[in-house]
């Protein structure tokens, strides 16, 4: 058995990374960016207001100052006039700063009668002009690699560039195995279940970017695993995830199953709870992983091992998920041989891991939204321990 630390190595380290792709801009938010984009042109291309109010000369500014309104200058229209002494120039926000003016009095501060203004503060501190090329300039560049968050795209649409080059999302099947499963919808038999962790783990994987797909349930016979293995490969799929199957008892075909495709193993255990019959390998560019399959260990190991794996594949670089420490509400029992991934939930820096950690429950993952991390051999934990954790 290998660690965890050492498994996720064995695991980033057999990822092929998949090519890229343009996109136009509307359909990059979440997509990676491999090389960085460069802006077109400065941002503001000119001086410009940050306020309504009226462009002046600093220097006049004090109060009760009077000056004449000349004219206006409004966002996408330019006063294109001269802003001489006593002078004024009606300005809104994101309108080009006029020539001669290097003030933008806010209207809160003037009194305005006619086409006079007179300045109705001596509290001034800002010139509320934004200098052209304040947020960037021609050939700035947003820097890569990155998952593309909403405001960086805004950004990427500021610098003009209308599609950007990702990373083609890995494609990832989705193979659940075992006689006892139905899909959600069917008419299980009474020996049997619902096929449940496919969706969550199809759910984890699409919000990190890749697509995954789902396959029909394979039943535990050689033929039907050799036959689901085929249609994985035939849809080029740049992971093959297997669920269930993966211990070593009787009817747990996946590992020889696997070994007869020709896929070549870097390892089988892991010594972490939940999870430990954990199996990954590669066959060409394609990364093979086999999932336990109780619904939490598999859900556990997709956030530990598979999602990393996915990320590396998009070019990402820090793809391990963020480990962070919070305060125990309660004491916890020492810890085994395994690391223990344990389902908590985490609020105001405080960590209230739950009592019951049956790899089966799906109703106390739903509740949770960390797990709270033991090492192995971790000594009894007292209240108020700091522990270390991983958000879900
Ligand atoms: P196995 O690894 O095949 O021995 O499965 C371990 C446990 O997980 C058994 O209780 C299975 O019924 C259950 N299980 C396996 N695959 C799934 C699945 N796709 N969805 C829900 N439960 C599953
Ligand atoms: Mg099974």
């Amino acid at each position: 058995m290998i660690s965890v630390a050492q498994a996720q190595a064995l695991c980033i380290d057999m990822v092929t990374l998949v090519g890229t792709e343009p996109v136009p801009l509307s359909d990059a938010a979440g997509r990676v960016l491999l090389g960085p984009i460069k802006a077109l042109r400065d941002q503001p291309p000119f001086a410009a207001s940050a306020m309504d109010g009226y462009a002046l000369k600093a220097a006049e500014v004090e109060r009760d100052a009077l000056f004449k309104v000349i004219g206006e200058s409004a966002a996408g229209h330019r006063f294109e006039g001269h802003v001489g002494a006593g002078q004024a120039v009606r300005i809104f926000t994101g309108a080009p700063l006029p020539e001669g003016a290097d003030f933008v009095l806010i209207q809160e501060d003037a009194t305005r009668s006619g086409d006079l203004i007179t300045v109705s503060t001596d509290k001034i501190t800002k010139n509320n002009i934004r200098p052209k090329g304040t947020d960037f300039t021609i050939g700035d560049a947003l820097s890569a690699p990155r998952r593309l968050s909403p405001g960086d795209t805004a950004l990427i649409a500021a610098m003009n560039q209308p599609n950007v080059q990702v990373a083609r999302k890995p494609r990832v099947a989705l193979l659940s195995t075992g006689d006892e499963l139905v899909m959600p919808g069917g008419t299980p038999g009474p020996d049997q279940i619902i096929a449940s962790n496919v969706f969550g783990l199809a759910a984890m994987l699409r919000a990190t970017g890749a697509e995954p797909r789902i396959f029909p349930i394979a039943e535990d016979t050689d033929k039907a695993l050799d036959t689901v293995f085929a249609q994985a490969d035939e849809w080029q799929a740049d992971f093959v995830v297997t669920i269930g199957g993966a211990s070593v008892g009787d009817h747990d075909l996946v590992a020889p199953a696997m070994d007869r495709f020709g896929v070549s193993r870097a390892f089988h255990k892991i010594a972490m709870r939940p999870g430990k019959p954990l199996m990954a390998g590669t066959k060409d560019s394609t990364a093979w992983i086999g999932l336990p399959g109780n619904p939490v260990s598999a859900m556990v190991c997709g956030h530990l091992f598979l999602l990393p794996m996915v990320r590396r594949a998009m070019g990402l670089k820090d793809v391990l998920p963020e480990r962070h420490t919070a305060r125990l509400n309660a004491a916890l029992t020492p810890n085994g041989p395994r690391e223990h991934y344990m389902r908590a939930h985490v609020s105001g820096g405080v960590i209230d891991v739950f009592e019951r950690q049956d790899s089966s429950l799906l109703t106390v993952l739903a509740q949770a939204n960390a797990l709270a991390i033991r090492p192995i051999a971790d000594t009894a934990r007292e209240k108020n321990d700091i522990l270390e954790f991983i958000f879900l």
